[in-house]
């Protein structure tokens, strides 16, 4: 968003003006092919726009290639320590490669970048601050952002010396404020699409909390092209939590958005239960809509009205609204249906 150069990945386009890309990482062993292949196509369907893998060594060759050769989306390949592994992942059609830039000597990039500029692959330098260069460690005495950024900007002009500039960069922490800050001043150098994630951010609440601030915050700063929510669950709901964080700043544009009050004393139904009901409902609606359950006459009709459709009101009747207009009254259950069917066969003027 940010960037003003973009990268393509396989046929999807990272920075310039195109929307952000969400991205993940499948979590099976390679060896189990189908059910790898049937995670990426699980990942792909829910929104992911690219899938990463790790490719830890070639003895998964030919299940990599099994696997890339029948993916719905474009692969990165992650690499680590071996330039052969990334040429060889390259080879066997991966559509991007990540590596960072602190274990792979730079003599044996020049191998990376030779194999990259015939395949038209783009690289992803990825710094992050659990893995930074020994000299840079030593000059600054322990990870900084300073750092990660020298690192990232360095190895840039290391491609560029190689007449490489189909890059993506990425400056990681676990830490939300130390990656922020590492993302801040990298934009201010470069123009390259940036990929954002907070690194081992932990468990789906801590996660989810340390993610939404760390990329939700540059984001809306207009820093960043790609992301990846990294959570210690199931890839799956690294997925939904990018959708909803992007949706919430309005940058996803084909999803829909749900407006709920916390309840209090006033609400005299069960106003969780039926934001549940319509949640679930929604999880694959695939359509650019607001939809409202408020608890009582409160704040219930301003925020129903405001949405493209919305209910509240009380246990003795409720009220739907569709773009600003009473459309149907009744009991909780009657409208909680009613809305749903509205949901169903709602289109956007
Ligand atoms: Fe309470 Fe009504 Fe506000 Fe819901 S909308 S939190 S029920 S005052």
């Amino acid at each position: 968003m940010n960037s003003k150069r973009t990268v393509y990945v396989g046929d999807v386009p990272i920075g310039g003006s195109h929307p952000i890309v969400i991205q993940s990482m499948i979590n099976t062993d390679l060896k189990n092919r189908n059910r790898s292949l049937e995670q990426i196509i699980r990942l792909h369907e829910s929104g992911s726009g690219i899938v990463r893998i790790a490719y830890p060594g070639s003895e998964y060759r030919d299940d990599f290639e099994y696997i890339v050769s029948r993916s719905p989306c474009p692969v990165i390949a992650d690499i680590h320590f071996s330039a052969d592994l990334a040429v060889e992942a390259m080879e066997l059609g991966a559509s991007k490669i990540r590596i960072n830039p602190g274990n792979i000597k730079k003599r044996n990039l020049i191998k990376i970048i030779e194999k990259a500029k015939k395949f038209e692959v783009p690289i992803r330098i990825g710094v992050n601050s659990g893995s930074l260069e020994k000299d840079l460690l030593e000059k600054y005495g322990h990870p900084v952002p300073d750092g990660l950024v020298e690192s990232a900007m360095r190895s840039t002009a290391f491609f560029e010396e190689n007449d490489f500039d189909n890059i993506v960069l990425s400056v990681k922490s676990s830490d939300v404020n130390f990656m922020i800050e590492s993302n801040i001043k990298l934009a201010r150098k470069t123009d390259y699409p940036i990929h954002l994630g907070v690194t081992e951010a932990g468990g789906l609440i801590r996660g989810t909390v340390k993610n939404s601030i760390g990329i939700g915050y540059l984001l809306k700063n207009s820093i960043g092209d790609t992301v990846r929510v990294s959570l210690s669950t199931e890839p799956e709901k690294e997925i939904e939590i990018a959708k909803k964080m992007l949706k919430a700043l309005h940058l996803y544009g084909n999803a829909p958005d749900v407006i709920s009050c916390p309840t209090c004393s006033r609400s005299t139904f069960d106003v969780a239960g039926m934001q549940e009901i319509v949640e679930q409902h929604l999880e694959n609606v695939k359509k650019d809509i607001t939809v409202a359950v408020m608890g009582c006459v409160v704040n219930g009709p301003g925020e129903a009205k405001e949405a493209d459709l919305g209910i509240t009101g009380s246990l003795n009747e409720c009220v739907l609204f569709k773009k600003g207009e009473i459309v149907f009254r009744g009991n909780p259950e009657s409208v909680i249906e009613k809305l749903l069917e509205e949901v169903d066969s709602y289109e956007k003027d």
